[in-house]
């Protein structure tokens, strides 16, 4: 190929780039479904008072993520109430501050070039991250439902379910999280001590499925009394 062809080839390739990173249709399609999806979480308890927060990804290059703002009834939430963040949590769209929470967000994002991210603050995972932080975490084995979670076949399949100490600072835990998903790139959540759980997927479908699966087991694991002998 001549230079000059390259040459236009790559500009026109960075015009449809940045076209994307700016599409109106991408972010408010994310925001119409984590609306619904947090809504769905928090009839179900998973994400009372202002609690949790969602993300998605809108674009790769540059890097925007369509996430929840702070404080927000999610009982309530409107597609209108999400915001658009850079790479930096840097707001380029709507009105408000993001959550305080959206540094995980874009570490998992980065890390496991996850495609959602959600976030939840039920009563067994807030039960279970405190009874298992001794132990660094949470083993789920033997269950069914464990085949809902991305690329595992098997109810034999052993998950586990990392719990990090809670911080208020940000970019600290941010950190810890990264550490932890290099270390063990096919977990699919993690939880923070007496806090909630972290998920993620491909796909924001994805993302729900990983939330509901893992509530289930957690709950199986607390309502069971299994956890004690855990
Ligand atoms: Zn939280």
């Amino acid at each position: 190929m001549k230079e000059n062809e390259r040459t236009s080839e790559l500009k026109q390739s960075r015009r449809s780039t940045k076209r994307a990173g700016f599409n109106r249709g991408a972010f408010g399609e994310a925001a119409t479904k984590l609306a619904e999806i947090g809504k769905g979480f928090f009839a179900r308890g998973w994400v009372s008072g202002t609690s949790g927060n969602f993300s998605a990804v809108v674009s790769r290059e540059p890097l925007r993520l369509a996430v929840t703002s702070t404080g927000l009834d999610k009982g309530s939430l409107t597609p209108a109430q999400f915001l658009e963040i850079d790479d930096a949590a840097k707001v380029v769209r709507g009105d408000g501050r993001p959550s305080a929470e959206a540094l995980l967000h874009l570490a998992i994002v980065r890390d496991l070039d996850a495609g959602a991210v959600l976030h939840t603050h039920s009563v067994w995972s807030t039960v279970l991250s405190g009874s298992h932080a001794r132990h660094g975490g949470i083993a789920l084995e033997g269950y069914e439902m464990l085949k809902g979670l991305a690329g595992v076949r098997s109810h034999q399949h052993r998950e586990w379910l990392p719990i990090l100490e809670n911080s208020q600072d940000m970019a600290e835990l941010a950190d810890r999280v990264s550490r932890t998903l290099q270390q063990s790139p096919s977990i699919h959540g993690f939880l923070l001590k007496e806090h909630g759980l972290y998920t993620w997927g491909v796909s924001l479908d994805e993302a729900k499925r990983h939330v509901e699966i893992l509530e289930f087991l957690m709950e199986v694991l607390v309502r069971s009394g299994a956890a004690h002998s855990a």
